[in-house]
């Protein structure tokens, strides 16, 4: 379907730049807004760039994916400790991190209109990769490729831009009451370190795992929620012997494929990339990032470092307090190195749409549907009268609608039009099972139960059904 013409301009040029990439993704995109999962951020006033809203089923998707990793994280090891950390944070921080000076992305503008882009952005839109060079040998490749803006225009050098949002926390607005939104959730992990160590005292190896709000001044937000300027992480800092951290890099690495595995992502789509020395963080001696095939192409969806001890290291050296660990019963103490698996919501969220997009033909009309995994999909049955001008139909399919609401919570009652249009509507939504009560439901206590996939009918007692 077209987006409608009340789509704002960030919402349009976002489908008009896919439209070129992938007219699957375009339909994602207005599937998503036309069925309440995902909608542009402040719509009514115009948007706003790069933030975006959940709808009713968008935040049962994203919560489903969150608890799952969770789940698969924290709640199933006994070697992970979970933290919620605030989003403010003390703006030694982020100059202790290097986030002040180094969080920066190059940027340059057009010349005639002066439209920002980040220049590795504008350089893989022109086919020539970006990939470990310098702001400088970017500016050069511009120059040696005869490379204009999208606008046709001449470019300027690059500069570089950081990426926090700053702002100031309390009354006063001077250099002391600098703040910045939180652009990683790992910060507020590596801080609470030492606390979680005295509280629990934990043997090493252990993790600490948070899940929340990140924010970054990306110069282009593009790609839908890919790259969005507010967004969630699911991150962990699991902290090793220095050295044993090859065998947690490993044992994480393949913990997180069992991840991805259980969101319903084909091994096929998804692929490591080793990343070259040339290309990793300064303080990173491994780093892989997990790539999928979105329809916009081949790109990151998460990444795990290793980050030697070079977070608490420089806690510990601005602080001036020790992030020594001892080890139990022994003289030995070290600062911790960490391997640190890094997750956006939003790439695992577009990731799961993607896979799950479907479209066949079902009695010569074309349908469109998601195979969503049954413990994703954000409603897992849809439960309809036959008819909805029968008492007696209604009053039953009451019955089983709130026996099953009971039991699993996201149950859709669904009565509008007929039983073929109800069945389009829930595919669409990803919903699993529907559920239709009919004349021989009174006679015999069984209902039909119609399966989203194969779309085949059985009938099943009320007691015995199941997702
Ligand atoms: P990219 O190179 O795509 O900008 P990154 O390497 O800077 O990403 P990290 O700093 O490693 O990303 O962040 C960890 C994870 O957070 C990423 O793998 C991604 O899933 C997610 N992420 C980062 N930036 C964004 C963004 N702007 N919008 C949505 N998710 C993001």
């Amino acid at each position: 379907m077209r987006p409608s013409s009340s789509l704002n301009l960030s919402f349009r040029s976002t489908i008009n730049r896919m439209n070129n990439a992938n007219d699957t993704m375009e339909k994602i995109v207005s599937l998503a807004k036309r069925r309440g999962f995902i909608y542009q951020g402040s719509d009514v006033y115009g948007g706003l760039a790069g933030t975006w809203d959940y709808g009713p089923l968008g935040v049962a998707l994203k919560r489903n994916i969150m608890n799952l990793w969770w789940q698969h994280f924290v709640d199933s090891r006994d070697d992970m400790y979970g933290v919620d950390a605030a989003i403010l944070m003390n703006q030694k921080v982020w100059q202790a991190s290097g986030h002040v000076d180094t969080f920066v992305d190059p940027l340059c503008e057009d010349t005639v209109n002066h439209r920002r882009f980040r220049t590795d952005h504008i350089l893989k839109d022109n086919g020539v990769n970006p990939d470990g060079m310098t702001m400088e040998q970017m500016d050069a490749a511009v120059v040696e490729n005869d490379i204009k803006s999208p606008d046709g225009n001449p470019l300027s050098k690059s500069r570089t831009f950081n990426m926090m949002f700053m702002t100031h926390v309390g009354a006063t607005n001077d250099e002391s009451s600098v703040s910045y939104l939180r652009p990683e959730t790992a910060q507020g992990i590596f801080t609470n370190f030492k606390n979680v160590v005295d509280s629990f005292y934990p043997d090493l190896p252990f993790g600490i795992a948070q899940q929340g709000k990140a924010f970054r001044n990306e110069i282009a937000p593009r790609d839908f929620i890919f790259r969005s300027r507010e967004f969630e992480q699911m991150e962990i800092e699991y902290f090793v012997h220095p050295e044993a951290w090859e065998q947690a890099f490993d044992e994480l690495l393949e913990s997180t494929h069992e991840f991805l595995e259980s969101l319903g992502l084909s091994p096929d789509h998804i692929h490591e990339l080793d990343v070259p020395a040339e290309d990793r963080a300064h303080y990173s001696k491994k780093t892989i990032d997990i790539e999928y095939d979105y329809p916009i192409g081949r790109e990151e969806l998460m990444g795990i470092a290793y980050r030697t001890d070079f977070d608490l290291g420089n806690i510990q050296r601005v602080s001036k307090k020790s992030m020594e660990y001892q080890v139990k019963g022994s003289n030995e103490r070290f600062v911790p190195h960490v391997i640190e698996p890094s997750f956006g919501v939003e790439r695992a969220l577009m990731a799961v749409l993607s896979e799950s997009y479907r479209e066949d033909e079902q009695n010569g009309e074309k349908r469109v549907y998601l195979t969503l995994p049954k413990h994703l999909a954000p409603i897992k049955f849809a439960v309809s009268p036959l008819l909805k001008n029968k008492p007696e139909l209604v009053e039953k399919a009451r019955q089983v609608y709130s026996a099953l609401k009971k039991k699993y919570g996201a149950v859709m009652w669904d009565d509008n039009g007929n039983i073929g249009k109800r069945y389009r509507r829930q595919d669409e939504i990803g919903t699993p099972k529907c559920i239709v009560i009919d004349f021989q439901t009174l006679e015999d206590g069984t209902v039909t139960v119609r399966d989203r996939d194969t779309t085949e009918q059985q009938r099943v007692n009320i007691d015995e059904i199941s997702l």
